[in-house]
């Protein structure tokens, strides 16, 4: 027979630097059905999730939303730091108080405030049934309940709640189950169904509006007592120390040290004091791309990687500094180099521009991706929506970027102290991308139809086949990428590789 390809030693050992347009999958043999494959992975040494997704610590990309969002899928999110440490351990708190079906933050008024007050939540928020307690906070003694129906013909808006407020409730015990709560909102036919504690005290809301939407997540990532997973990022710098200790207060269950060239003294420092005073809690280490770096790190005890330096669809690195390396090479090198030296996962970070790219970072090695611009844009992500020249955009901004930098976002880099502040990133808009549930379940579909064509039954065997040579793999001319592509149309809806169509 004649070669089929090649394998990954011959592809990449060869001193060129290759990323992932560069080179495309062979096709393997296909003997079982897209329901048998299985996408578990390792995030880092002992925390497993079932699909191998993260979202980057940036400020245009996640807090507690996308964080919720992403463990739901199955995946992670990380909370960046380019915050108070009071801010990102209270997104860190929401995301492990979360449960799906029920508002765990309601926003509740007491009797004392106005009909006034309701008009502004309304108006801000676009509800308007808000759960009265004693004191207008959560866990204090509900006592009604206001809904539009209470309010819609009031003319006198500065009337006290406690005079409109509905005080004959259905309520229902904080412990009950999604369905059960769903069941009780479909035969009392109420709008909201408070959950109130023992003593009374509001603990949670659940809103009839979204009996549709509380969809089953069978993959969601979670902790030993059944809370969300989630990350959050930290810098290498003494200060953070005090965010450490905050982030573990609030129940972090892994810390990102977020730096752009990871074989520092300073990460190593931070490594071990992690590993040392909280044990229970994972540390992924990066960014680095090559062999010896990795090394660097894991000899000081950290529990994954995070690969990447100038990839980022937002970074200069490379243009400004001329250090990084291709995508493609640092993660097969550094993912060969980590499984054989201390079997330590790593995560491809940066450079994520297709569906496509997901399967072939894990196909050089990745256990999972990390991904800033694919999820900036979803309704998920931090910021508004604006129109920029008649398309619904939202802002997504490197770290590094001047404008990230001077909210703090530079800690990532070194110079963060310099007066002349050098940029490694920029800040544009991407295009509105819908809710990320959507996206992310049209990603991990894909990723399936993906395996089956490889032949391959889990992201183990992808993994496999790589180190064993059966995984080929062919570098791509120029033309052959352009024929891999749309092209010769007059024109094509599919402008995003079909990520903009929606599943459903
Ligand atoms: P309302 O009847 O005016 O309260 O609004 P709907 O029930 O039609 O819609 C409320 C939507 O906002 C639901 O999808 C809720 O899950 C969501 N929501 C999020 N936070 C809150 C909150 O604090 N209070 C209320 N009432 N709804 C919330
Ligand atoms: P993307 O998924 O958009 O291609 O890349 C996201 C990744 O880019 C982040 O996870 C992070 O590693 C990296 N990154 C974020 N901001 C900056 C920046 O300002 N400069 C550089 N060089 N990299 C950045």
């Amino acid at each position: 027979m004649p070669p089929n390809g090649l394998d990954a030693k011959t592809l990449f050992e060869g001193g060129e630097g290759i990323t992932y347009n560069d080179f495309i999958l062979l096709p393997g043999h296909i003997d079982f059905i897209l329901d048998t494959i299985s996408l578990d992975t390792n995030l880092t040494r002992n925390i497993k999730i079932k699909r191998p997704l993260v979202s980057s610590p940036m400020d245009t990309v996640t807090e507690s939303r996308m964080a919720i969002s992403m463990a739901l899928l199955g995946g992670i999110g990380i909370i960046h730091y380019n915050n108070t440490i009071e801010d990102q351990a209270k997104e860190v708190r929401k995301v492990k108080r979360f449960e799906n079906g029920f508002i765990t933050d309601p926003v509740v008024l007491s009797p004392f405030h106005t009909i006034m007050d309701v008009d502004t939540i309304k108006d801000t928020y676009g509800f308007s049934g808000i759960p009265i307690t004693e004191d207008g906070t959560l866990n204090s003694k509900l006592v009604g309940i206001v809904t539009k129906r209470d309010i819609d013909f009031e003319d006198n808006r500065t009337k006290p709640l406690s005079e409109v407020m509905t005080r004959q409730l259905v309520t229902a015990s904080s412990g009950i189950s999604l369905s059960d709560g769903n069941k009780i909102l479909k035969e009392s036919k109420k709008g909201k169904l408070p959950l109130i504690d023992k003593q009374g005290r509001l603990v949670s809301l659940m809103s009839r509006t979204d009996l549709l939407k509380n969809e089953d997540f069978p993959f969601s990532s979670k902790d030993k007592g059944k809370q969300l997973l989630v990350g959050a990022a930290l810098s290498t710098r003494e200060e953070d120390r005090e965010r450490l200790a905050e982030l573990a207060t609030a129940g972090v269950d892994v810390v990102v040290i977020d730096s752009s060239q990871g074989d520092t003294i300073f990460q190593i420092d931070m490594v071990r004091y992690v590993k040392k005073h909280y044990p229970h809690i994972d540390v992924i280490g990066g960014n680095v791309v090559t062999a010896k770096q990795c090394k660097s790190l894991i000899d000081a005890g950290v529990d994954s990687l995070r690969i990447g330096m100038g990839s980022g669809s937002i970074c200069i690195t490379q243009d400004t500094l001329a250090v990084g390396r291709a995508q493609g090479s640092a993660v097969y090198h550094t993912a060969k180099f980590s499984r054989e030296y201390a079997n330590i996962p790593v995560i491809a970070d940066g450079g994520i521009a297709h569906i496509g790219h997901i399967v072939k970072a894990l196909s050089l090695g990745a256990s999972a991706v990390m991904m800033g611009g694919l999820l900036a844009g979803t309704t998920e992500s931090p910021g508004e929506y604006f129109y920029e020249g008649g398309v619904r955009v939202k802002k997504y901004r490197g770290m590094a970027s001047h404008e990230a930098m001077e909210k703090g976002g530079g800690k990532r880099y070194l110079s963060v102290e310099d007066r002349i502040k050098v940029a490694q990133g920029v800040s544009g808009t991407v295009v509105d991308k819908g809710s990320v549930i959507h996206l992310g379940q049209y990603l991990m579909q894909s990723l399936l139809h993906s395996l089956q064509e490889l032949g391959c039954k889990s992201v183990h065997d992808l993994h496999q086949g790589l180190y064993d040579g059966n995984l080929r793999f062919e570098m791509r001319s120029p033309s052959a990428q352009t024929e891999g592509s749309v092209h010769d149309l007059y024109s094509s809806k599919e402008p995003h590789l079909g990520l903009l169509r929606r599943v459903r």
